[in-house]
């Protein structure tokens, strides 16, 4: 039987972390090969406009810095895959991954997955998944040309997102939680768009309703007074924060601080010998695309001096 090919460097996600890590390992010739489940590029791939990436002066669609990364990467020889891991373990000196139920074997690993979008855990919120309930306005905004839509979330990603939204909707519902807590360029931006996005804070969503098995929009209460009320729209899209890629560390050995992020000493190894982290899914991360390409640059050069002390 043949033997099975065990990889110097495999990679897990294929955000603005890994492809950049990639770069780096595959121009030293390390053979290095990532497996993606969703999208190449990542969160940055699905953001409409990346106004402050270093380089760009004039600011840079996500799809297209996705796509430069990635083209950069294979350039030099990095393997891109389609497929989700689900386990990771170490056996002697090799690392064992299950992706999409096979066995994967490598000499070193970096974990680069990023995060997804929280959910708001109310009925209907699952069920219209992608039939009215959304998480990325650049992905799907076009589909509400000329309607009416909700947004919940008043961080910077709700507020810029909701002022994304008024290129194709003719009126905007911001739902915050509490109070707003956006940057001040935003606020201003919300300021100047006010004809178009009316904000209601303090209140929680209750429901995502939908009549017909369309959604006509969400029933909210006051959270100081219980008092509940009906915002009519066509769809909802919904930015209330990001939580950490790594449920499939879950019985692993690699530890995670209390919020599910990924712990790592200086040289962004993780409690696994041979297992490095980069970019959103490290704790400590500031969740920057920038950070996120310095992170993928560190690992992959201390993956190689690994590497290079296992010969
Ligand atoms: C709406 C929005 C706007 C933003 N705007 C900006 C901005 O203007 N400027 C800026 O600097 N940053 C911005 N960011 C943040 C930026 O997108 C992230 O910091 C950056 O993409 C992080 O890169 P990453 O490689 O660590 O993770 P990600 O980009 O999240 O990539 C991780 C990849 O791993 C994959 N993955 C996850 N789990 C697995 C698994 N088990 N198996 C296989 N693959 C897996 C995911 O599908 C994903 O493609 C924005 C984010 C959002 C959501």
């Amino acid at each position: 039987m043949a033997e099975q090919t065990i990889h110097d460097v495999v990679m897990i996600g294929a955000g603005p972390a890994a492809l950049t890590a990639a770069i780096y390992t595959t121009r030293e010739e390390i053979e290095t090969v990532l497996y993606e489940k969703a999208i190449v590029g990542g969160l940055a791939a699905t953001t409409d406009w990346i106004d402050n990436y270093p380089g760009y002066a004039q600011g840079v669609a996500g799809l297209q810095l996705a796509d430069e990364l990635r083209e950069q990467a294979e350039r030099f020889g990095a393997k891109i895959e389609f497929g989700t891991v689900e386990k990771i373990e170490r056996s002697g000196g090799t690392i064992k991954l299950l992706v999409d139920g096979g066995e994967v074997l490598a000499r070193s690993v970096l974990i680069a997955t990023g995060s997804d979008h929280r959910k708001l855990g109310v009925p209907g919120e699952e069920e219209y998944f992608a039939k009215g309930v959304h998480y990325c306005a650049t992905c799907d905004g076009a589909f509400y040309k000329e309607k009416r839509l909700i947004v919940v979330g008043g961080g910077n990603s709700g507020v810029q997102e909701a002022l994304f939204l008024t290129r194709f909707a003719t009126h905007i519902d911001l739902l915050v939680r509490s109070e707003l807590r956006a940057s001040e360029v935003l606020l201003r931006k919300l300021e100047e768009a006010k004809d178009k996005i009316t904000v209601h804070t303090n209140v929680l969503v209750d429901e995502i309703v939908a009549e017909n098995d369309i959604v006509v929009g969400a029933k909210i209460r006051n959270k100081h007074t219980d008092e509940q009320s009906m915002v009519h729209a066509d769809g909802v899209f919904i930015f209330i924060g990001l939580i950490p890629n790594t449920w499939f560390l879950a019985d692993s050995d690699i530890a995670l601080d209390d919020q599910g992020f990924i712990k790592a000493n200086t040289d962004l190894e993780t409690s696994m010998p041979g297992v490095f982290v980069a970019g959103d899914v490290r704790e400590g991360a500031t969740m920057q695309i920038a950070a996120a390409v310095g992170d993928g640059a560190t690992a992959a050069l201390k993956m190689r001096q690994y590497l290079e002390s296992k010969e």
